[in-house]
């Protein structure tokens, strides 16, 4: 039975998903516990390229100042092959996470949100939330709650529903893993507003200069190709290298990177019981379109009805269907974009081609990176 100190949900995981479902959460009146094994700010394996979807949800959530701050994309050069070709890539902005996601936190705390950084939280089979604080003493039990419903945002690979057989992982085959790093004071950093991608048989490398002036590195790689290359610092520093950008490689070659384990997956589901998944803890695709952080903080409101479906009583399991219908076709397109990375020989002369028909290759650009329409102000480029 929940007790009354019980909150009426429990978001774990305070990631772009997890933090705009808080925020959405309380905003309709509910009590809301947002637990993070991390504190914040956290270095994280991302692009940082925030699409035009989830500039909405920020603006829409009173943040609209956080995508002021962030660095306007405008065009996306594409290595591959030996050749390079300049793509229009309106709509995005920049964003480093140090900067974006403590934001999202406290802009959850200014609705009432309860933050517990530093714990780490597990659902157990029977809907309760085990909280295992980082610094406890031993010997002291975890406390359990048992809350009317449960988010589970957890990100890539997360494990806090490893006790759920219904919420196993489904990992795809041929898959890649990701890599991250940041890095400064490079002299061949990309223009402010210009994004960098490096295709390559060992994966892909996207680069881009955040608003603080950083220069952030993050790839999808082959596992067995990197290896081979002698590691993912290894491996990106030739790409680099390839790509004739001397300085960034030698800095890549320096770096500390992060990891991510295999990147595309998907769950056996996504709601069941009281419990939603929402963001990449719901399943993932290769990042090449950029959009994760989109979808997350999308998911983030459109499950509110479905945990209020379970705080009332009843059941959240329609969020299975609406999260399909969410994200399914994006992740198609995603796919695709991904598809021709993978084949940079076949897909650079069409890239070429579009970089002369301006007006076209704007419009695939904007739909590569998940804008249903160009901005109104795009017609100043090309
Ligand atoms: C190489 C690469 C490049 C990318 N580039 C882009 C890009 O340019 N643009 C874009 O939009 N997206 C990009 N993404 C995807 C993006 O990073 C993710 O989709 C996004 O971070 C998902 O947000 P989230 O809130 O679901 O999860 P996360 O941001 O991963 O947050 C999950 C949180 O859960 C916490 N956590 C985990 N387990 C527990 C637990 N048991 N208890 C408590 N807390 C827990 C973690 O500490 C973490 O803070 C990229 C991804 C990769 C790998």
């Amino acid at each position: 039975m929940t007790s009354a100190r019980d909150p009426d949900v429990v978001v774990i995981g305070a990631g772009p998903a997890g933090a705009t479902a808080a925020c959405t959460l309380a905003a309709r009146g509910h009590r809301v516990l947002l637990v993070d094994r991390a504190s914040f700010p956290r270095a994280k394996v991302c692009g940082c390229c925030l699409a035009s979807s989830g500039q909405a949800v920020l603006r829409s959530l009173g943040l609209g100042d956080l995508v002021d701050d962030g660095v306007p994309l405008d065009t996306t050069v594409v290595h591959g092959a030996g050749r390079s070709t300049t793509l229009p890539f309106p709509g995005s902005v920049t964003l480093s996470r140090e900067r974006l996601d403590p934001a999202l936190i406290d802009a959850a705390r200014r609705r009432g949100v309860e933050f517990l950084p530093r714990t780490r939280a597990i659902v157990t089979d029977r809907d309760e939330v085990e909280l295992r604080p980082l610094d406890a003493t031993t010997g002291v039990p975890a406390p359990h709650l048992r809350p009317k419903a449960i988010v589970v945002a957890d990100g890539l690979g997360g494990r806090a529903l490893d006790d759920r057989p219904a919420f196993r992982w489904r990992i795809a085959g041929r898959n890649r893993f990701g890599v991250g790093t940041v890095v400064e004071d490079v002299q061949d950093a990309p223009r402010r507003g210009e994004l960098l991608m490096l295709t390559d048989r060992a994966g892909y490398l996207g680069v881009a200069t955040l608003e603080d002036g950083r220069v952030d590195l993050a790839a999808a790689l082959h596992p067995e190709r990197t290896r081979i290359g002698g590691g993912p610092a290894a491996t990106c520093a030739r790409i680099l290298g390839e790509a004739r950008l001397p300085g960034l490689a030698t800095a890549a070659a320096a770096a500390k990177w992060r990891g991510t384990p295999s990147l595309t997956r998907t769950r056996r589901c996504v709601a069941a019981g009281r419990v939603c998944c929402i963001g990449d803890a719901g399943g993932y695709v290769e990042p090449f379109t950029g959009e994760g952080m989109s979808w997350g903080m999308e998911a983030g409101v459109a499950v509110a009805p479905f945990v209020e479906a379970a705080i009332g009583g009843g059941d959240a399991r329609a969020w299975n269907r609406a999260h399909a219908q969410l994200l399914s076709a994006r992740r198609r397109r995603c796919r695709t974009v991904a598809f021709a990375i993978r084949h940079p020989r076949a897909a650079m002369p069409v890239m070429r081609l579009l970089g002369r028909l301006p007006r076209i290759g704007r419009r695939l650009a904007g739909v590569a990176s998940g804008q249903s329409r160009p901005p109104a102000d795009a017609g100043a480029l090309g």
